[in-house]
């Protein structure tokens, strides 16, 4: 079923396209096609010479310093903190803490809060859906401390099975972690009513924005989860840095996940003190360079809007999967009615690597593989699945490029 689409005015979104210098190349010698979007998005021009400025006129390191370079490079590092604040609603840019990626900041949280309040035999709820990034950690710190894993099933349409996640929950749930978006599916799932449900059970919920904070408006006060997790290179920044939101009474209580320069207050071989939140998690000279890039990214986004950059990847989405439908033989994996960016496919009698193979002879980029999300294509007894992953500089001519280069793809085995 296709989604709707808001009634917003339109822009024309052939303008951005221009932005993003490494669209306008081919590959293989065919025009490239750029659907890999969920696995890392492009970045635009003002991105990258927002970083290059930054080594070129105003490296130095942060906090530390009194010169006016450290100053100036302070101020930009921290500028980011308000700018991610308002982007996703935060309260206070103090609940802003800076990680290298969802990655890690699931990994603080798991460490920090669950290593210091999961005793034996609590609960931790994590969905089939998750990507492994949302399920080791998890699994370490349940080895650790004897807390038990338990899973939402997915249905056959690749939604959250809610009946299923209630009667999961009890008196033992500490923590629910879930996915805001499925970068194995597409699914967009009901965060705001899981985060209500576990908190009638006194749990703590985090929310794994990584595939959702790109997309649309996110507000994490409306949502009230606890903690919220995502990444930068997945939002038109860079690698190698990510956000990890909290709310400030749990940060306050969770000691230091890493320890090093800049997370302490005093130092001494007797006895060291910590630093305040958000400073408490981030040892050690961080990525700069990468932060203020985050920063350009969030200017950049604003200055489209979240609003249209969702209404326009709805119009895309739709499309794709209204032209992949035609295709015969073609299965999507997982094909809810709620579905953000992210088409994800097999199709009969042809190996999904097989598949990626000839669309890159085309210069169609997608991915194959279990999308690091391994559970839940064995929950559809696949090994891999082709993901063809949408932006909105994406446009349609690029999906009749995919729709195309899969009938190719097809005849090379019928
Ligand atoms: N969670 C989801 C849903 C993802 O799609 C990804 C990356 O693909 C991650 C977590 C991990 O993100 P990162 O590798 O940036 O830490």
């Amino acid at each position: 079923m296709a989604q709707a689409v808001k009634d917003i005015p339109a822009i024309d979104f052939s303008e951005f396209r221009k932005d993003f210098p490494v669209l306008h190349q081919e590959v293989n010698g065919k025009p490239l096609v750029y659907l890999d979007n969920a696995a890392s998005s492009q970045m635009p021009e003002s991105v990258a010479q927002r970083i290059n400025d930054y080594h070129r006129n105003e490296h130095a390191n942060v906090h530390r310093g009194i010169h006016t370079l450290s100053q100036k490079a302070t101020d930009a590092f921290e500028e980011t903190r308000k700018k991610v604040r308002d982007f996703i609603n935060a309260d206070s840019e103090n609940e802003i803490v800076y990680t290298t990626g969802t990655t890690d900041s699931i990994n603080l949280v798991a460490n920090s809060y669950g290593l210091s309040v999961l005793k034996e035999g609590d609960e931790i709820i994590l969905s089939e859906m998750e990507h492994h990034a949302n399920i080791v950690p998890w699994q370490m710190i349940a080895e650790r401390t004897g807390a038990v894993i338990k899973v939402i099933p997915v249905t056959d349409s690749g939604d959250l099975d809610m009946q299923a996640y209630e009667s999961l929950l009890g008196e033992r749930t500490k923590i629910v972690a879930v996915v805001h978006v499925s970068n194995a599916l597409g699914t967009v799932n009901p965060v705001k009513e899981i985060t209500a449900l576990a908190h009638e059970h006194d749990a703590v919920v985090l929310i794994d924005g990584a595939q959702s904070v790109p997309h649309q408006p996110i507000d994490v006060q409306d949502i009230d989860c606890d903690f919220f997790a995502f990444s930068a290179h997945k939002m038109c920044g860079p690698t190698g840095f990510g956000i990890l939101y909290g709310k400030m009474n749990l940060l306050e209580e969770m000691p230091p996940y890493r320890g090093g320069g800049d997370m302490i207050d005093k130092v001494s071989f007797e006895e060291t003190t910590y630093n305040v939140p958000p400073f408490r998690f981030e040892a050690g000279t961080p990525p700069i360079a990468a932060c203020i890039g985050l920063g350009s990214a969030i200017d950049y986004l604003n200055h489209i809007g979240m609003d249209r950059i969702a209404n326009r990847e709805q119009e895309l989405v739709n499309h794709a999967v209204s032209e992949l439908n035609k295709i015969e033989g073609l299965r999507f994996i997982g094909n809810s009615d709620r579905r953000a960016s992210v088409c994800s496919f097999v199709i009969d009698g042809i190996h999904a690597t097989d598949i990626g193979t000839i669309l890159d002879k085309q210069g169609i980029a997608v991915r194959t593989g279990h999308h690091c999300a391994q559970p839940i294509l064995r929950r559809y007894n696949v090994p891999s699945t082709a993901r063809a992953s949408i932006s909105f500089y994406n446009n349609e001519d690029d999906i009749d490029r995919l729709i195309d280069g899969i009938r190719y793809a097809k005849s090379f085995f019928e």
